[in-house]
């Protein structure tokens, strides 16, 4: 038999000789659903490989992410971007960690639209300063609150925070060996301070895990230093949230803070 070397000449070879023998049907379909499965397998392989070569390099990653992005959510949430081209009015105003694993929008499931984040390293809200060295998170709150009317604020602290870490080494003398990030995260000084007299016999992971929540509620009060902040929570019209997010157990935790602080509710 002379050898066949294309993908036509070989089905009809086969349609021909299974319109000879209908009895090999069966023995045929199993044979070709081995087939299947090989190419299947080879299409697997060349995919990972073919994708593992765009993750190397940066621009391609980016490529495709967008690429991607475009064909699985912008092409299809027609009504959404014909809505968010008008506007955005999120009902809510998280400050997060700049963690690359902590990113609240993949964390709580926020669309496009309905939150306004803030990231810095740990997740910290300075005090209430006009014109003062932190502008950038008071514009970025007086514009949730007085533009936006955000309804709810989240400070959302995380496991492993490395920024948190870094306030807790500072030494007691204060001295700083970094141009930014220690001067910045001292914002947090007085959670350390409560840490170390509450908790300063433990080893330093379970004072920063302790810190973790302890800053957040420092930044809660600062967020009602901010006159707008404090005049929508006495008006009810804005709720304060303090939360921590624990990716090594796969748990968050969120309380509430007013005039009066929450006891801490878990998320299941
Ligand atoms: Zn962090």
């Amino acid at each position: 038999m002379a050898s066949i070397d294309s993908y036509d000449e070989a089905i009809s070879a086969l349609a021909k000789l299974l319109k000879q023998e209908p009895s090999l049907r069966s023995v045929a379909a199993k044979k070709i659903e081995e087939i299947t499965k090989e190419l299947q397998a080879q299409i697997a392989v060349k995919t990972t490989n073919g994708n593992q070569a765009a993750e190397a390099d940066p621009v391609d990653k980016l490529k495709n992410g967008f690429s991607r992005f475009k064909q699985e959510i912008y092409q299809k949430e027609t009504d959404l971007f014909s809505k968010l081209s008008k506007g955005q009015s999120p009902k809510f105003m998280v400050f997060a960690c700049a963690d690359s694993r902590v990113c609240p929008s993949t964390v709580l499931k926020f669309n496009l639209g309905e939150a306004f984040v803030v990231r810095n390293i740990a997740n910290m809200v300075p005090p209430y300063q006009k014109n003062g060295p932190f502008a950038g998170s008071g514009a970025a709150v007086e514009y949730a609150v007085l533009h936006l009317k955000v309804e709810n604020i989240i400070v959302m602290g995380h496991s492993c925070c490395g920024g948190i870490k870094g306030l807790m080494s500072i030494p007691d003398d204060g001295s700083t060996k970094t141009d930014f990030i220690e001067e910045w995260v001292k914002i947090g000084q007085e959670a350390k301070s409560k840490v170390k007299k509450t908790h300063g016999h433990l080893p330093l992971d379970d004072q920063c895990a302790a810190c973790e929540k302890e800053s957040v509620n420092v930044s809660l009060a600062n967020l009602l230093s901010y006159p707008f902040v404090r005049e929508a929570v006495l008006q009810k019209t804005l709720a304060l949230h303090g939360a921590h997010y624990n990716f090594v157990e796969g748990s968050f935790k969120r309380w509430s803070v007013g005039l009066s602080m929450t006891e801490p509710e878990s998320f299941e």
